[in-house]
């Protein structure tokens, strides 16, 4: 084989969450991208409906995060993460610190949602070992959650498709069922109103495993990856308050509300709840550069802080710990955030989007639209006997036309670049809708 037809053939990348086979016979390729556009290898632009895979929320290639960027690596291009530091890393997680509400003024750098999630975890069982209390082993997920990747994440996390092709997973670990119940809550605009009461199988976890043996509860605010799947009313207040009473850690994963999802910083400002230890990572550098952050209370740190000294306090980290050019993206994306605004959205700008998503009943297939900050989604009905294929089929539409969605399952999930005006969600949902009528 020739040097030029080895470098042209697409397989030796074995692609991940991909069918290889399918995509190698007709690759989608992306060649650029800039503000709310990507740029296909065949000149045409697509309207970023994803937020690339929900982490680009101030837009594409801003200019002031790539020359932060450019000039870090010319400055400082690596150091060390252990026993050392840079001044960057410091003033980051100060920041980090200040917008989220006490007590989570700790944070713990990583390089992606799914280390973000270890870390959580790995902290809360050292938390309470630290404490004495090593009895207290289990971890607690719900079903159709998604914690990424890690054998930690996989084992709280609900997607059987994740788990069962691996064999054995963390030991110790429960789940609880997830809120969705489109029998009840269809077509909610906002969050759903019925369900609050799911957050008591928590209790009935509790009784069958004594909370002297749960360490932590891990929930996803909105889970995304698995459709979009929105609290109701009060159902996040009551698992704090259960988790309050057994002594039992509350872990948000906000890898995708974080940031300016919701409308609001974090879900935790959304929902007014605040958890022991959230997980961040995407939206932390605007999708540039790989990073994660999980912030931990006060009185975690503290606990770990209060051991004997000189010791190492949590025998838990990565070479790339706070990456010097992560975290001046980092640094960048948060002053282009504050800057433009784009963490609050007017009540206006949500109640905008809400119509925008449900401007889409009546079309074919559809069987439930819901929204939450710049979340839509739209559920499909499945082909009988071919879960998954008519969502990717609208997939494969939108990108030929001009747009790029996400899809799982049979639902179609919208989280566009916080930055869109009201003229692109227009053009998103005139293009949507041009989609579901063309797939049959
Ligand atoms: N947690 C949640 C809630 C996520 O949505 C994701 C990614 N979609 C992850 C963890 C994993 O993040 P990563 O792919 O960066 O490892």
């Amino acid at each position: 084989m020739s040097a030029s037809s080895r470098l042209n053939n697409l397989d030796a990348f074995w692609m991940p969450f991909t069918a290889n086979r399918q995509f190698k016979q007709n690759p989608r390729l992306l060649v650029g991208a800039e503000g709310m556009r990507y740029t296909t290898a065949d000149g045409r632009t697509l309207l970023d409906a994803a937020a690339g895979l929900w982490c680009v929320n101030a837009g594409h290639a801003r200019p002031r995060i790539v020359e932060a960027v450019a000039k870090q690596v010319a400055e400082l291009d690596y150091a060390p993460a252990f026993q050392m530091g840079h001044p960057k890393v410091f003033e980051l997680a100060a920041r980090l610190a200040a917008m989220f509400p006490s007590p989570l003024d700790h944070v713990f750098f990583t390089n992606s949602g799914s280390e973000s999630v270890d870390t959580a975890l790995k902290i809360a069982l050292a938390y309470h070992r630290a404490k004495g209390n090593a009895g207290k082993f289990r971890l607690i997920g719900r079903e159709r959650g998604y914690h990424g990747v890690g054998f930690g994440g996989i084992s709280v996390g609900g997607i059987s498709n994740n788990r069962k092709t691996f064999g054995t997973m963390l030991t110790g670990v429960d789940h609880i069922r997830h809120t969705h119940d489109l029998a009840r809550n269809a077509y909610s605009k906002g969050l759903p109103e019925h369900g609050a009461e799911f957050a008591d199988d928590l209790e009935k976890v509790i009784a069958l495993h004594d909370a002297s043996t749960i360490a932590a509860v891990i929930v996803e605010p909105v889970a995304g990856s698995t459709g979009v799947l929105i609290p109701p009313k009060g159902y996040l207040e009551r698992l704090r308050a259960i988790c309050d009473k057994h002594d039992i850690l509350l872990i948000f994963d906000e890898v995708i509300t974080g940031f300016g999802r919701l409308g609001k910083p974090f879900a935790v400002d959304y929902f007014g709840v605040v958890p022991d230890l959230v997980t961040t990572a995407k939206g932390i550098t605007n999708g540039t550069i790989p990073m994660g952050a999980v912030m931990a209370s006060k009185t975690i740190y503290d606990t770990f802080m209060n051991g004997p000294e000189n010791m190492i306090e949590l025998f838990h980290g990565y070479t790339y710990s706070g990456h010097p050019v992560a975290c001046a993206a980092a640094l960048a994306t948060l002053d282009t955030y504050e800057e433009e605004g784009l963490l609050e959205k007017s009540a206006e700008t949500i109640a905008y989007w809400q119509d925008a998503v449900h401007s889409l009943k009546g079309l074919p297939h559809v069987i439930d639209l819901r929204n939450l900050g710049l979340i839509g989604a739209v559920e499909l009905e499945p082909i009988a006997g071919a879960p998954t294929k008519r969502a990717f089929a609208a997939f494969l539409k939108a990108f030929e036309t001009g747009l790029m969605i996400r899809t799982t399952g049979d639902i179609i999930a919208l989280s566009p670049p916080l930055i869109i005006t009201k003229a692109e969600i227009d053009e998103l949902f005139g293009k949507l809708a041009a989609v579901l009528e063309a797939i049959d």
